[in-house]
């Protein structure tokens, strides 16, 4: 998803709504067992400042689907981050991205925003226990 800086200023757009999905990427995917299901959604809004700093508020969202990583049966969930990203033109302070030109490309921005709100562990259910071994009588020495 890309962003015109010169047309937004042209047609005088200095606030919007951004709604776009990505592709599913699983690189992205740092737990075990588990794909992405859904692309990656992000919807937000933006605001574009006299300087042409372009402000994004927003969030991402996106579908793991795998093994529960308690009890190995399979689980699902939809898991949601913030995604707020400020481009601004030339050198960028931290925590901020820069752009050269007059686009914006927002999708390595969608990336970081997935990897913030990646969890450690996919579960079925909240509380999922893991697995049960051998029954009433099985409890581990
Ligand atoms: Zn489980």
């Amino acid at each position: 998803m890309v962003i015109d800086i010169r047309k937004l200023n042209a047609e005088h757009r200095y606030e919007g709504e951004l709604h776009f999905t990505l592709p599913p990427d699983n690189g992205l995917v740092t737990v075990p067992l588990a794909q992405m299901a859904s692309g990656i959604e992000a919807n937000g809004v933006y605001r574009l400042y006299e300087d042409d700093t372009l402000e994004v508020r927003g969030k991402v969202r996106f579908l793991l689907r795998g093994a529960c990583s308690r009890c190995l049966q399979p689980a699902e969930q939809w898991l949601e981050a913030e995604w707020d990203p400020v481009f601004v033109r030339g050198e960028p302070e931290e925590e901020e991205y820069s752009y050269e030109r007059d686009t914006v490309d927002l999708g390595q921005s969608v990336k970081d925003a997935v990897l913030l709100g990646m969890p450690h562990v996919l579960l079925c259910k909240e509380n999922c226990e893991g697995i049960a071994y051998g029954g009433e009588d099985g409890k581990a020495e």
